[in-house]
């Protein structure tokens, strides 16, 4: 089961080199999502919760084909597209936050998953993500956490329960924050690919500025 799960890893990893990639709506050449079809997705309403801010609206297809195609069909590329679309649709915010930090750098925390996760799609697509939304920046504008706050509980997915209130207590406790000396005082973005209720970036929010953050906002792809 594993070994067939690692043969199909590499078969996707080659077919990627060997194939060019087309835009995967359109099919336009050499773009993984061109400029064309990002101007069609649907914009998510700007607030979701308190503090947390989502792009598009998961609704629609494009951005639903995009996230998906992340998530379980290797194309972790598409997360560096993605961080940068973050970046440029977030600009004016991200403005602001760095007026408030002293010229001290933005910390950037990816959503963790849990390690098993992890093993089984082979990488953290929040994390992706905010890989490419870190490398938009000008130099010393974010700095990457990625070992800050750990997922040490695998619980359900906040998707397959629908009542509100189950899903906060599904993230209560499920994360745990190493090395808090590091967050003192900081000003820290979560970035992750989906907000449905913002249950799981509400709950990081909460355990960060427990443990001294000044200021945490959550961006997320899509809403
Ligand atoms: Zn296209």
């Amino acid at each position: 089961m594993k070994s067939r799960l690692y043969i199909k890893q590499i078969k996707n990893f080659l077919l990627d080199i060997l194939f060019p990639t087309n835009c995967l709506s359109c099919q336009v050449k050499n773009e993984i999502l061109c400029n064309n079809c990002v101007q069609k997705i649907k914009l998510a309403e700007r607030e979701t919760s308190e503090n947390i801010l989502a792009v598009f609206d998961y609704r629609d297809p494009i951005i639903k084909k995009a996230i998906w195609e992340l998530k379980y069909h290797h194309k972790r590329y598409l997360g560096e597209k993605l961080g940068q679309l973050l970046y440029e649709f977030f600009i004016e915010d991200i403005s602001e936050i760095k007026m408030n930090v002293s010229g001290r750098s933005v910390y950037v925390i990816p959503t963790p998953i849990s390690n098993k996760k992890t093993k089984l799609r082979g990488y953290n697509q929040a994390l992706a993500i905010a890989k490419g939304f870190c490398n938009s920046g000008e130099s010393g504008t974010f700095e990457l956490k990625n070992n800050i706050v750990v997922k040490k509980v695998d619980n359900l997915p906040q998707a397959k329960i629908t009542n509100r209130k189950k899903r906060l207590e599904n993230v209560r406790g499920v994360f745990e924050i190493k090395n808090p000396e590091i967050i003192k005082g900081r000003t820290i973005i979560i970035v992750d690919d989906v907000t449905t209720t913002g249950g799981t970036i509400s709950e990081i929010i909460k355990i960060l500025k427990k443990a001294g953050a000044k200021k945490v906002v959550g961006f997320a792809v899509a809403h």
